[in-house]
């Protein structure tokens, strides 16, 4: 059976399931040799038959190819792989998730403008708000995101985005989206969040008012670590008419003004593109997500509960678990299973640094959802360059492991935890 648009034109791909429209996504252009898999075209540049298809690749009059730090093939498969899935009207992969996170602040902010977000944020992402966009006139209004009426007081006509993780890591704190992002709508602002913590495939981030989605593809996607990426995913649901820098945009593009910039301008002048190479992995990793996440998040669950029985263990934080404080909101928005990643809180710093040294199957080494469990001690090493100050005000503890759950079984993951409390 194809299921090829042109083939047969009969099906309709939103009629088959998530897993279907994945593995099937059509290729842009019939491969030459019908591989079964996308090729990887590892080129920079692509030839044209006159200097008049060349004028019009050039001008956007035309799809073509032109060059791989514009647009590539392969990534341009993986994109549309992202953009099927998730019904989004645009997709652009880069080559990390914080290239994907500072393009889009490049995409929507401006000097004198500023971005309401928490202090709960991924360590690099913190300092990018911090330090790196408040040398170019951006501010960040770290508040608490979990108080409509702090995130209200915060939004003034110069906010250029809400911004948020939507469980946090390593505090694990879940905002409501649904009422966030009827804060921000009614105030003109679009949601942003980092769902890097819930795949697509469990999380339908436009269903939540999130209105551009940024993915560390390095996580789930890459399947097992193989590679570095992004993706930032555009719903089309944000007018941007208002923006300063995107209303000529949004004269011409309408709701497509943010994907428009960003592919016609500012992702092309940062230069942090997706490399083919990298979308073969990531397409291939992005075929077994689900079944992965399945895996990975049910174990975490199950050992969340057995962890909280282990003497050693002061506390154990999952929000799939029922007396966590986000339970309720947690479930409502990402079901039985929210992510396979969980921290828990030994007596001491020290306590923490014997534990990690006894590991024996459990890796030591930082990234999330590896096919490999991994634990790392996030105050002294993701958070360890800021001071102990700040880190207080990240909830950031001195106390804490974060663990990610890989494809183990429960029981040798809590065997390995048990020794290395000893
Ligand atoms: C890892 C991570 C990032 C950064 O992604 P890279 O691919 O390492 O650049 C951003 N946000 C969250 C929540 C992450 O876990």
């Amino acid at each position: 059976m194809y299921l090829r648009k042109d083939l047969n034109p009969l099906l309709k791909m939103k009629d088959i399931s998530f897993e279907a429209q994945l593995l099937h996504t059509p290729y842009d252009k019939e491969d030459a040799y019908r591989a079964l898999a996308m090729p990887v075209y590892q080129t920079a540049a692509y030839e044209f038959d006159s200097a008049e298809a060349m004028e019009d690749a050039f001008c956007g009059r035309s799809a073509e190819h032109a060059y791989s730090r514009i647009t590539n093939p392969t990534v341009q498969y993986f994109e549309d792989c992202i953009k099927n899935i998730t019904g989004a009207s645009g997709v652009t992969a880069l080559n990390s998730g914080m290239a994907a996170i500072t393009n889009v602040l490049m995409n929507i902010a401006w000097s004198g403008s500023n971005v309401v977000t928490s202090p709960h944020l991924f360590g690099n992402t913190f300092s990018l708000m911090k330090s790196t966009l408040a040398a170019f006139g951006v501010e960040s209004r770290f508040c608490d995101l979990t108080n409509m009426d702090e995130v209200k007081s915060r939004i003034d006509e110069n906010t250029c985005a809400v911004f948020l993780e939507i469980i946090t890591n390593p505090q694990l704190e879940v905002v409501d989206l649904k009422a966030i992002s009827s804060v921000a709508t009614a105030a003109g602002v679009p949601l942003i969040a980092d769902t890097t913590i819930i795949p697509f495939s469990a999380f339908k981030a436009n269903e939540f008012g999130i209105d551009i989605e940024i993915v560390s593809t390095t996580k789930y996607i890459s399947g097992g670590a193989t590679s570095v990426g992004g993706v930032i995913v555009d719903y089309g649901t944000f007018d941007w008419s208002r923006s300063p820098v995107l209303k000529s945009w949004a004269a011409q593009a309408g709701l497509n003004a943010f994907t428009a910039r960003m592919k016609k301008e500012v992702h092309r002048n940062i230069g942090a593109y997706m490399t083919p190479q990298v979308a073969y992995m990531q397409t291939l990793g992005l075929e077994t997500m689900q079944l992965r996440f399945e895996k990975q998040s049910a174990s975490c669950l199950a050992l969340a509960e057995r962890l909280q029985t282990l003497e050693g263990i002061v506390s154990v934080n999952y929000t799939g678990l029922k007396n966590n404080p986000f339970y309720e909101i947690s479930c409502k928005q990402f079901g039985t299973y929210p992510g396979a990643m969980l921290t828990f809180d030994l007596a001491s710093r020290a306590a923490c640094f014997a534990f990690m040294n006894r590991l024996q199957l459990i890796r030591r080494a930082t990234n999330l959802f590896d096919t490999k469990s991994l634990a790392i001690h996030p105050a002294s090493t993701i958070y360890g360059n800021f001071t102990e100050e700040q880190r207080e005000k990240m909830d950031v503890s001195p106390c804490t492991i974060r663990l990610s759950v890989g494809l183990e079984s429960v029981e040798d993951l809590f065997h390995d935890i048990a020794q290395a409390l000893m």
